[in-house]
C-alpha cells in the first residue's frame, strides 16, 4: 500500500476506513494532524501560493534555523533576530520580539499568546476551532507576512515597517477571488534571493479557485523579475492550452 491510497481526494482528506485498516489508534490520531494542502482552498479564500506557505510549514518544510542547523547549513541554531536560543517555527513567526510587533496590532494578538505550538498543524487546527473564517483568514494571512518580514530582515537586512507590510498583506490577499466562470486565473510571483538562482512561479486555478497547474522556473539573473514571473505565467497558460485567463501578480 502507498500513502495515495490512504487519502480521500474528494473529500481532499485522510481515508479513514484505510487508516483504520493499516494502523492502530495512536498511529491514527498522528496521521489525522498532518493536513493536506488541498484542505486549504475551502478554508479560507485566499490566493494558492497562501495554501502552498500553509502546507510547508505543517510538512516542517520552511527553512527555519532549526531545519537549516539539523541538516548541517548553519553552524548555530539561534534565531537571527533576536539572538535567542529558540529556533522554532513559531518564534519565527509568532513568538521573536521582532514578529511580535506585527502581533501586538493584530485583533488576534490575545489568541495567538494562547495557542498550543507543540507543532504547526496543532496550531492552525486550534486557531481554526477558535476563530470564524474571516479570521481564520486573517491570521493565516498575518503568518505569511512574518515569514516574508523575517526573510527581508534576514536576508536583505530590511527594517521597512512590519505593521504596515502585513496590513498590505491583508488587504492585498484577502481580496483574493477566482476567475469568472469558465476562466482561469494565473497568479505569478517573483522570488528574488540575495545570491544568484532566483525563481519564477505560476499557479492556474480554474473558477472554483482549484489548482490546475503550478510551476516554478529558476534564472540566474533578469533586470526586471515581475515582467519575467508574468511571462512566465503567460508561458504555462499557452502551453497548458488555456484561452481565457485573468493574469495577476502580487508585486507588494
Ligand atoms: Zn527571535
Amino acid at each position: 500500500m502507498v500513502v495515495f491510497e490512504l487519502i480521500d481526494f474528494k473529500n481532499a482528506n485522510w481515508d479513514a476506513d484505510a487508516l483504520s485498516q493499516c494502523f492502530d489508534s495512536d498511529t491514527i490520531v498522528e496521521i489525522l494532524t498532518i493536513l493536506h494542502s488541498r484542505r486549504w482552498p475551502n478554508d479560507t479564500t485566499c490566493p494558492p501560493k497562501l495554501h502552498h506557505f500553509l502546507w510547508r510549514s505543517c510538512k516542517g518544510s520552511l527553512a527555519t534555523k532549526e531545519v537549516l542547523y539539523n541538516r548541517y547549513c548553519v553552524p548555530s541554531p539561534a534565531c537571527d533576530r533576536c539572538g535567542g536560543a529558540n529556533k522554532s517555527l513559531f518564534h519565527a513567526l509568532c513568538d521573536c520580539p521582532k514578529a511580535k510587533i506585527i502581533w501586538e496590532q493584530h485583533a488576534a494578538y490575545f489568541l495567538i499568546v494562547d495557542v498550543p505550538h507543540d507543532s504547526f498543524p496543532e496550531l492552525l487546527l486550534w486557531i481554526h476551532r477558535h476563530t470564524t473564517k474571516e479570521e481564520f483568514t486573517s491570521i493565516c494571512v498575518t503568518l505569511w507576512a512574518s515569514w516574508f518580514y523575517r526573510n527581508k530582515q534576514v536576508f536583505e537586512g530590511d527594517n521597512g515597517d512590519p505593521v504596515k507590510l502585513a496590513a498590505d498583506f491583508i488587504r492585498f490577499f484577502t481580496a483574493w477571488s477566482p476567475p469568472n466562470y469558465g476562466w482561469v486565473k494565473v497568479n505569478f510571483d517573483a522570488n528574488v534571493a540575495t545570491r544568484a538562482n532566483h525563481c519564477l512561479g505560476g499557479v492556474i486555478c480554474d473558477d472554483n479557485g482549484k489548482v490546475l497547474v503550478a510551476g516554478v522556473h529558476s534564472i540566474w539573473a533578469v533586470d526586471v523579475y515581475e515582467a519575467a514571473a508574468a511571462l512566465y505565467g503567460i508561458e504555462l497558460e499557452v502551453r497548458f492550452g488555456y484561452s481565457h485567463v485573468h493574469l495577476e501578480g502580487d508585486s507588494m
